[in-house]
């Protein structure tokens, strides 16, 4: 079965001497991989018409008892030049796809996820964001992927935590209230879960105490660690660049 898509690359590897796989995050299948064959020659129909972070459209054929889908045609729609010359914003970039890579299983995945990368790749070629752009980003993720905890109540009693605080349990993913952790688990802030709460909405916070960015991105990096294994190496990386901005 042939089929269409519009498809954003995650990450490209070499497979014999001509062909490439690339794995992609695509509107309507999810993540998908597909065998991109002699795309390395020079005459081949392939060649220049994707790379990382491109918006593409592709047709691919689908080889159902296999998660590896042959790509027959590519044509870039999106190709976020920008990120070729900025290293800062590529390496951000690159640490969004990655995540977005290691988090999210093959196969249809919530169209909220593929809005949400090519949105922050859109923001990322349009101009170098500001520290709080990357915890923003890590918690829209994990909330699209169903990995986010609810950050307003306790998980037990559901009394409201954004006066308050709470404590988080790392093994559970679990928000409590104090009562309810018995002195269990990291402390967490009233001020950082009302500052998680504006970040989820459309726009990020104007500035972040530095209290609060440093809660919130231990607390994002324990939900990714704990859930993918994220590279943390990628993250720290990422981290820095924006933080030197
Ligand atoms: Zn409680």
């Amino acid at each position: 079965m042939i089929i269409k898509d519009e498809a954003i690359a995650l990450r490209t590897y070499p497979y014999g001497n001509t062909s490439q796989i690339i794995v992609w995050l695509s509107q309507t299948h999810g993540k998908i991989a597909t065998l991109a064959k002699g795309s390395q020659r020079t005459r081949s129909g392939l060649l220049g018409q994707y790379d990382l972070f491109y918006t593409c459209e592709v047709l691919f054929y689908a080889r159902e008892q296999r998660n590896l889908h042959i790509l027959k045609k590519c044509c870039p729609l999106v190709p976020r030049v920008a990120l070729r010359h900025d290293w800062r914003a590529c390496a951000v970039a690159s640490y969004a796809a990655s995540a977005v890579d290691q988090l999210a299983p093959f196969g249809p995945a919530m169209s909220g996820l593929y809005d949400l990368l090519a949105r922050t790749l859109d923001s990322l070629a349009g101009r170098t964001p500001g520290p709080a752009f990357l915890p923003r980003f890590e918690l829209l993720l994990l909330h699209e992927l169903g990995l986010a905890p609810d950050w307003r109540a306790c998980a037990k009693c559901r009394q409201d935590l954004r006066e308050r605080g709470g404590r988080w349990d790392v093994a559970h993913g679990a928000l409590r209230c104090v009562e309810c952790a018995e002195d269990s688990g990291l402390e967490v802030s009233a001020a950082a879960l009302r500052a998680i709460e504006t970040m989820q909405g459309e726009a990020l916070p104007a500035a972040l105490p530095e209290r609060v960015f440093r809660e919130i991105q231990s607390l994002a990096g324990s939900l990714l660690e704990h859930q993918a294994d994220c590279s943390t190496v990628a993250r720290t990386l990422a981290f820095q660049v924006l933080a030197a901005g």
